[in-house]
């Protein structure tokens, strides 16, 4: 058995990195300013966007996406169960009502099939979720949509490859939260070719002020800035963005690193059948960017729950992404959702569990894991 633990992920900070962060303790500015800048730009260079908002998550994306759209009663948004519940919480918060639609059994990802089934009149929005840094059928999910804006979540796909380009050409949220590819401690960022959306994005992240603290500072702009319209306090400091920027310079490094573990997964979990990865969606090229390492426990020898606490036993970490959100207490109570709605959803809700993945593990303890688990299955 392994001495130490091994957490299912550890963020991967380097000397660059800390040397990055103090230089702006050392600067005199601390807020949003040039490294924000830098940040937004490298973003929207490494992922062929035009312009990039950097906020405080991912989650204050979405709630300036429901702002700027005007998502209010009776609107809808067909999005996932199987996300981040945050994004759901945004949806509800706004007074929209979100409509989950199902995934694919073996990949977790939505499909335009999926999608197409829970297209209303009153659909306004649908933001699928290239889930575990897999790409999801971009062109075929914006075929179904026609004229419903899609803003893809891709908070796990940061060098996600889809037909030879970076995903997220259209509207899309990064999040760099401290287990995200790269991270910002906590941060997230807006990316769009939408000029007036990114416009009201940033005017919104900063109490609805035409400009924030860096412009009034550093381009002259009126100190007098007025109110537009009443906005939240959504900005980046640059302590948490040089960090990102640092980050950002060794992503092909760190997604290669992620790619190389998860092939050893994958090679050595071929026959192990009761611990079942996801597979790689098929009709498209693509390459992941690996965020998680998912399988599905699917055995009568022990369930998923039992299953992560032997292994936290064998001091291995691991994680759940996601419990699904329409059966969480307040999707089951509020809006009356049932067990059954989404099979797919709810199959893997109940089976899946996240590997350790991160850039800093070795062979060694990918083969560690993978002993684990057969020593649990024995
Ligand atoms: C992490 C995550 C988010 C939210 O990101 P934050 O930056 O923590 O707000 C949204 N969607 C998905 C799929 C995520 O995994």
């Amino acid at each position: 058995m392994r001495k130490e633990f091994l957490p299912f992920t550890k963020p991967c900070v380097n000397e660059d990195d800390i040397r990055a962060v103090e230089a702006v303790l050392r600067s005199g500015w601390l807020t949003n300013g040039p490294q924000n800048q830098a940040l937004e730009e490298g973003v929207c260079k490494l992922s062929g966007n035009t312009y990039g908002v950097a906020l405080s998550s991912a989650t204050a994306a979405m709630h300036l996406l429901t702002k700027v759209m005007k998502l209010g009663p009776g609107d809808e948004v067909v999005m996932p169960s199987m996300t981040w519940v945050s994004m759901v919480n945004m949806v509800v918060l706004a007074g929209a009502t979100p409509v989950f639609c199902d995934i694919d059994r073996e990949t977790m990802l939505a499909t335009p099939e999926t999608i197409r089934e829970r297209i209303t009149p009153r659909t306004r929005l649908i933001m699928p979720v290239h889930f575990a840094g897999s790409p999801v059928d971009i062109d075929g999910i914006k075929a179904v949509a026609g004229d419903i804006p899609v803003v893809e979540d891709a908070a796990h796909a940061l060098g996600t490859m889809y037909k030879g380009r970076h995903v997220g050409r259209g509207t899309a949220i990064y999040s760099f939260h401290a287990i995200k590819n790269i991270t910002t401690g906590e941060g997230g960022m807006l990316v769009t070719p939408d000029k007036e959306l990114a416009d009201a994005v940033r005017r919104w992240k900063f109490h609805g002020l035409g400009v924030d603290a860096f412009d009034r500072q550093n381009r002259g702009r009126s100190p007098q800035a007025e109110v537009i319209e009443p906005g939240f306090k959504y900005n980046l400091t640059d302590i948490c963005a040089a960090l990102g920027v640092s980050q950002l310079k060794r992503i092909d490094a760190i997604n290669a690193a992620r790619t190389d573990l998860a092939m050893l997964y994958r090679e050595q979990l071929a026959d192990v059948p009761e611990v079942r990865p996801l597979a790689d969606p098929v009709g498209y090229d693509f390459k992941p960017a690996w965020h998680l390492f998912v399988a599905r426990v699917d055995t009568p020898k022990i369930d998923r729950n039992a299953f992560m606490n032997e292994l936290k036993l064998r001091n291995i970490g691991s994680g759940l992404h996601f419990r699904c959100a329409h059966l969480q207490k307040f999707y089951r109570e509020a809006m009356n959702f049932r067990p059954g709605m989404l099979p797919a959803t709810e199959y893997n809700s109940d089976h899946i569990l996240s590997l350790p993945l991160f850039p800093g593990m070795t062979g060694d303890d990918v083969a560690d894991v993978v002993a684990a688990i057969k020593d649990i299955l024995k």
